[in-house]
């Protein structure tokens, strides 16, 4: 059993999931359980959720939003975060928690006490075992992130916030990994995709084989 779990933080265009598959690609070649997930969204009442919140042409009221978000991360943290934890799946998230602190309190300005609560009442206390944070400057971030929109992706409601929005929520998560870095790791997103992957496995892996499943092959990721 090599339960963990692990979630993925950053601003968008971080290249967090870009990270995320690529972990998860390496973990199943090296005969790991691997469960993919993400907020919002992981379930499919959360799909349902997710399309409301990242509608451009839905007013979402920020209170309703912060809401929404709880309620997709109780369903989640429910119906499949611990319920893969406990039969000994490796879960990665794509966000959770920290990033109601990010958005929602930084972005939003919701007062601390209450995204504590919040998040306390959703997740009923479950809080990953390690989590990654890419970090990059906004600049980057948009750049890539229209990148991608010119390659087609569809654009979200965040994606129409400004600068200083997406400024707060990024120094926001650096707060949050200051204030606990043993769970909360720092990557710095600016390196290569190739280079981050490697970062991402160092951080990882003593994680995964402390929790007892040893490699068994560990051939070198051909992604
Ligand atoms: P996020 O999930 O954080 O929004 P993505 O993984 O979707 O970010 O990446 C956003 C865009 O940036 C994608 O087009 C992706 O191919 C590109 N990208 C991801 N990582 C890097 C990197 N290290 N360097 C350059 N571009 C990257």
């Amino acid at each position: 059993m090599a339960a963990a779990f692990i979630t993925f933080e950053g601003i968008d265009g971080s290249g967090k999931s870009t990270q995320l598959r690529m972990l998860a690609s390496e973990l199943r070649l090296r005969g790991i359980n691997v469960i993919v997930t993400r907020e919002p969204g992981g379930t499919s009442l959360g799909a349902r959720l997710r399309a409301a919140l990242l509608d451009t042409e839905e007013q979402v009221d920020p209170l309703a939003e912060l809401l929404l978000y709880a309620a997709d991360r109780a369903q989640h943290v429910r119906q499949l975060v611990r319920p893969a934890i406990e039969t000994g799946h490796v879960v990665l998230s794509d966000r959770y928690a920290d990033a109601t602190v990010a958005y929602q309190g930084a972005g939003r300005g919701f007062p601390p006490a209450l995204i504590d609560e919040v998040i306390a009442l959703a997740t009923g206390g479950l809080m990953p075992d390690l989590t990654l944070l890419f970090d990059l400057p906004v600049a980057e971030s948009l750049a890539r992130h229209k990148r991608r929109a010119d390659e087609g992706d569809a654009r979200d409601r965040l994606d129409a916030e400004d600068e200083a929005f997406h400024a707060r929520v990024r120094n926001a998560y650096l707060q949050i990994a200051a204030a606990d870095p043993d769970r909360v790791r720092v990557i710095d997103a600016t390196r290569s995709i190739e280079e981050t992957h490697a970062r991402v496995l160092e951080l990882v892996m003593p994680l995964i084989e402390s929790r007892g499943q040893r490699s068994e092959v560990s051939p070198k990721s051909n992604v």
